[in-house]
């Protein structure tokens, strides 16, 4: 394709060459969604034809999308358990993919407790790669000068594991961090990090987390931009900036490094980078030992000209706090993507949080659209969906995101559900409405109602012996707190009050709570300190009745009402604290390794 830098960019004018190339990139893809989307199925389907997969659902070759809509079936992660179970196991031949699974993504969805294990291909990095080249364009179109600096990303790496066959599983950004893509790329203005490589690669989050935070520190000028992939990494950065500054200040006014951080390939690039600067000291020991964190980001990082990371969706929850340690500045959602595929761009990344929209982008697989109905019955094979394609969806309907990946995933639900605010070109803009099932969620963990039932009876069965049962409950995700934790608000019924469960006994039912949750969980308070211990809040007898004539009260009809599994709606959420008898909070932090159960 040949591409005209000189001319003006539908979406404004590009800051440099190379963006004019990625600004007409998205031009040619948004007006072509169509004939795009025609030739990305007929490339997975020519080239995967061989599969056991397409094979079994007598595609006999065929690339179109009638037949690919009236042979192959739309699955759920469940359902393609047995294959995954397969390649995971070492089983090499043409399961899903015609080409070799490279390694599994560890997606922060759960299935049995565990992390979805998402097969991919190597040439799905270049993709992400694609992707990700084109948000700096998207940005310098509406934030100038942001070659004049750099970005603060609080950026990390977690635990990998092999599967039984020897293939590596690890979260997709992992895997990217860990690649020669992102490791060895090539000096860009636009997209300087104050973190080096060395912190970013390094497993252990705390030395990670301290030189990315003393680099922030040590260039605090040069930083114009200030993210995380997500809000609670950004506030888990501040926090943790609370707990160390002192260490922090006292390693910039010596030009030493904590001994703390004994990583070698750390320390031999800081002692490159430090040097004693006491007046940079003397003002990170002003701003930080006050009361007041109110615009800390602003006070420390004073030409921060937007925070990067994603406020939508389980976000949301976050915009408050992170408006108040930041002054207000705006929060750029730039793209949303997932371990299973990359979707898209946010084209006005400096739109208020609830005015965000995601682009998909119709090159990254194949996107199909299942109208969402909460009132429709369940799918069954005998009734299959309709599902409708990238350019027939309407505007302000919902959806639930099926795609076909080059990775070998057919008609997979994904289970985000979104809705059409518009359209640019011919490509429909999303705003992330919710993932289904998800009832609690505080970081990338993702809980929903039928893992805190099982939690609630595990636990609960830890006061059978003092006659007690736990009659009602409700639970709610506190992020006022850093971390945010679960709160679960139990009411209970005590038969005999001369034997009622002490507080030892109640702090033992929370661990036991978090025993159950799912791995994400676990690994979360226990690894990444990014969820607080689990707390259950003992409420008075008659509160569940008390909330039931609320609702009621409000509308709710007194034959259905059931009591909500998770709360927050602040009246609701401030009847319960006020009926609050005792509080307990987890002893200590749940059993996880990388390591699967099953
Ligand atoms: P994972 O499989 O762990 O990579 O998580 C992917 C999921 O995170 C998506 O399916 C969404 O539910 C959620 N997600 C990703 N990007 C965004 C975004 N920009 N806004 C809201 N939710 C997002």
């Amino acid at each position: 394709m040949a591409i005209d830098s000189a001319m003006p960019s539908p979406l404004g004018p590009p800051a440099c060459e190379k963006d004019a190339k990625a600004l007409q990139f998205i031009e040619e893809m948004t007006r072509n969604v169509d004939s795009v989307q025609e030739r990305v199925l007929r490339e997975i389907l020519s080239r995967n034809s061989e599969t056991e997969y397409l094979g079994r659902f007598g595609l006999g070759g065929a690339t179109d999308r009638d037949s690919f809509k009236a042979k192959i079936p739309v699955v759920t992660y469940e359902d393609l358990q047995p294959e995954i179970r397969r390649i995971a196991s070492g089983d090499r031949s043409n399961i899903l993919c015609s080409h070799p699974i490279s390694e599994f993504l560890t997606s922060s969805g759960t299935s049995a407790g565990e992390r979805k294990l998402m097969p991919t291909i190597q040439e799905e990095l270049d993709r992400r790669q694609l992707l990700y080249s084109l948000l700096m364009p998207v940005m310098n179109l509406y934030v100038p000068g942001l070659d004049k600096g750099k970005g603060l990303y609080f950026l990390f790496i977690k635990a990998e594991t092999k599967t039984p066959g020897g293939l590596v599983a690890r979260p997709v950004l992992t895997s990217y961090y860990k690649s020669d893509l992102f490791k060895t790329r090539p000096y860009d203005p636009y997209n300087v990090y104050t973190s080096p490589n060395e912190a970013i690669l390094c497993a252990d989050s705390f030395q990670s987390m301290y030189t990315q935070m003393l680099c922030g520190l040590l260039m605090r000028e040069e930083v114009l931009r200030v993210g995380a992939v997500f809000a609670s990494g950004l506030l888990r950065a501040i926090k943790f900036l609370q707990l160390n500054w002192q260490q922090l200040a006292h390693d910039i006014a010596t030009g030493s490094l904590n001994p703390k951080v004994t990583d070698p390939a750390i320390r031999e690039c800081m002692s490159k980078i430090l040097s004693p600067k006491p007046d940079l000291a003397e003002l990170i020991q002003k701003e930080c030992s006050g009361e007041n964190w109110d615009g800390i980001i602003t006070r420390i990082w004073p030409n921060t000209k937007y925070l990067d990371v994603i406020v939508t969706g389980a976000m949301a929850q976050y915009i408050p706090t992170l408006e108040y340690y930041s002054g207000g500045l705006p929060m750029a959602c730039t793209m949303y993507a997932s371990s299973e595929c990359y979707f898209g761009l946010n084209l006005k990344p400096m739109c208020k949080p609830s005015e965000v929209s995601y682009t998909i982008m119709p090159n990254m697989a194949y996107f199909e659209f299942l109208p969402h109905d909460p009132s429709a019955p369940p799918l069954s094979r005998d009734s299959p969906p309709r599902l409708v394609d990238l350019v027939d969806v309407e505007a302000g309907k919902e959806y639930e995101l099926v795609i076909t990946t080059y990775a070998g995933l057919c008609r997979y639900r994904v289970g985000d559900i979104l809705q059409v605010t518009g359209f640019h070109n011919a490509t429909p803009q999303f705003r992330f409405v919710r993932r289904k099932n998800v009832l609690l969620s505080i970081d990338s963990d993702k809980t929903d109602e039928s893992e805190l039932q099982k939690a609630v009876e595990s636990a609960s069965a830890l006061l059978r012996e003092f006659n007690t049962s736990v009659v009602e409950y409700t639970s709610y995700a506190d992020t006022k707190t850093i971390p945010g934790h679960y709160v679960i608000y139990w009411e209970l019924l005590v038969k005999e009050p001369t034997n009622a469960p002490a507080h030892e006994v109640l702090n033992r039912c929370c661990l036991a709570m978090e025993e159950c949750l799912n791995s994400v969980y676990r690994q979360s308070r226990v690894a990444d300190n990014s969820i607080g211990p689990l707390e259950i809040r003992v409420v008075k007898n008659g509160t569940f009745e008390e909330l039931m004539d609320y609702a009621i009260s409000r509308g709710a009809s007194i034959n259905q009402y059931k009591a909500p599994r998770c709360v927050n709606f602040t009246p609701i959420v401030e009847l319960l604290n006020s009926r609050v008898v005792s509080a307990h909070f987890s002893p200590s932090a749940p059993h996880w390794t990388p390591e699967r159960r099953h």
